[in-house]
């Protein structure tokens, strides 16, 4: 088959991001979607309205079943990730819960990676257990060796990779080649990375969850999940979302469509802000550790080299002396870094993390500080670091300036 430069299929990622999901029929000239906002779909007739509601999760039929703002959205996202069709949903966590919730029953067993995101782990305790779904943590490390803790009525594995807090790698292709031939869906949180530098797809996972409300709403003023399905496990994600009535409005899908056009470009000056502050603290003598995947010595390096194309600006970094109070003076005392949850917006972010177990001790001694490198310059950055770090040895803890 002839390939131009017009042709989607023959287009490089980069491209694809600027035109994935731009409906010229909607747009009517327009370069945006426009957003739709719409509870009742009218149509023409009867048939038309029966036949728009059997073929319900798939084109426009009710708002709460998704707006053409949101379809937008949902297929640009599934097309930059390499997956069959995506949900937006109302968060990360929903994403999260929906996924899990489409794939379980009561008496079946689960596998989640003991790094993952707090709440994942919150979900697995505090409403799979009372439901009757039996959650076993492993080790991010674990690999094909997986395969030991499979049980008849295992339903999925859940991996977050790098991990929540200490960005530990997993080995996405020894574990989905482990699965190869089971009922075992592989499903993955892939926030940090993004559809950008990991395409979950080419992993052999049956979902892909993104909290959009970071990297892709990209401006810390979005809320939204999203979920990537694979062909085989759309229909059953998209009639449990529609169980328990999951939708999102068509202002908060604009949002997430214009974050997406300038993911990348964002992100590649994330990495290398993030690696410029990385590289800073790994040379100081207070750092006992960074935990970035990007860096030559952090464990994971080698897979995360092989299976992603780029390193986002989220890390933790380790104190030589782990003194919970230093730490604090450490974030309190820093002033170009917003203190609070959440990252992935423009902005610089700092945040003491704990990091829970069920597998073992967490690969750091200590507490650790959580940073999110924005786009700022990281000279500053540096600066800013450089101070707290320094004030922090003699310093107490004071409370932050209230934000005027
Ligand atoms: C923030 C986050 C979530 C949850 O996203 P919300 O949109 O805040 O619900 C899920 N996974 C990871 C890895 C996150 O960092």
């Amino acid at each position: 088959m002839p390939s131009t430069p017009f042709d989607a299929r023959t287009q490089r990622p980069t491209t694809r991001l600027t035109q994935a999901g731009r409906n010229e029929s909607l747009c009517r000239g327009a370069v945006n979607v426009p957003v739709v906002h719409a509870s009742s779909i009218g149509f023409p007739s009867v048939a038309a309205y029966e036949a728009a509601e059997k073929d319900r999760f798939n084109g426009l039929f009710y708002g709460r079943y998704g707006t053409p703002t949101a379809f937008a959205l949902e297929e640009a996202v599934a097309e930059m990730e390499g997956g069959y069709r995506a949900l937006a949903v109302p968060s990360g966590v929903a994403a999260i819960s929906l996924a899990i919730l489409s794939l379980v029953k009561p008496g079946d067993h689960i596998l989640v990676v003991d790094s993952c995101y707090g709440p994942t782990r919150g979900f697995c305790e505090g409403y799979l257990k009372e439901l009757g779904v039996e959650t076993t943590y492993f080790p991010a490390h674990l690999g094909g060796s997986i395969s030991g803790l499979l049980r008849p009525n295992t339903r999925l594995v859940f991996g977050e990779s790098p991990g929540s807090g200490t960005f530990e790698v997993m080995d996405l292709q020894a574990i989905s080649g482990t699965l190869k031939g089971t009922e075992v869906a592989l499903v993955i949180d892939n926030t940090w990375a993004t559809p950008c530098f990991l395409r979950a797809f080419d992993h052999g996972v049956a979902f892909s969850i993104h909290s959009a409300t970071k990297y892709i709403g990209g401006h810390s003023d979005l809320m939204m999940g999203l979920v990537v399905a694979d062909e085989a496990h759309y229909e059953p994600l998209r009639r449990t979302a529609a169980f328990l009535g999951l939708c999102v409005g068509p202002d908060d899908c604009y949002l997430a469509l214009r974050g997406l056009r300038s993911l990348r470009a964002r992100l590649e000056m994330h990495q290398r802000n993030a690696l410029a502050v990385a590289r800073w603290l790994e040379a100081r003598g207070e750092v006992a550790r960074v935990l970035y995947p990007a860096l030559e010595s952090a464990p994971g390096h080698a897979i995360w080299r092989r299976d992603f194309s780029g390193a986002s600006g989220l890390f933790s970094f380790e104190l030589a002396e782990p003194d919970p109070a230093r730490l604090t003076a450490i974030a309190d005392g820093l002033e170009l870094f917003c203190l609070g949850a959440s990252w992935g917006g423009y902005e610089s972010m700092v945040l003491p993390v704990k990091a829970p177990r069920s597998c073992g001790p967490a690969p750091v001694e200590g507490a650790i500080l959580r940073l999110h490198i924005g786009l700022e310059d990281p000279a500053d950055l540096i600066a800013d670091l450089e101070q707290a770090l320094t004030r922090a040895v003699s310093w107490q803890s004071r409370p932050r300036q209230a934000a005027q």
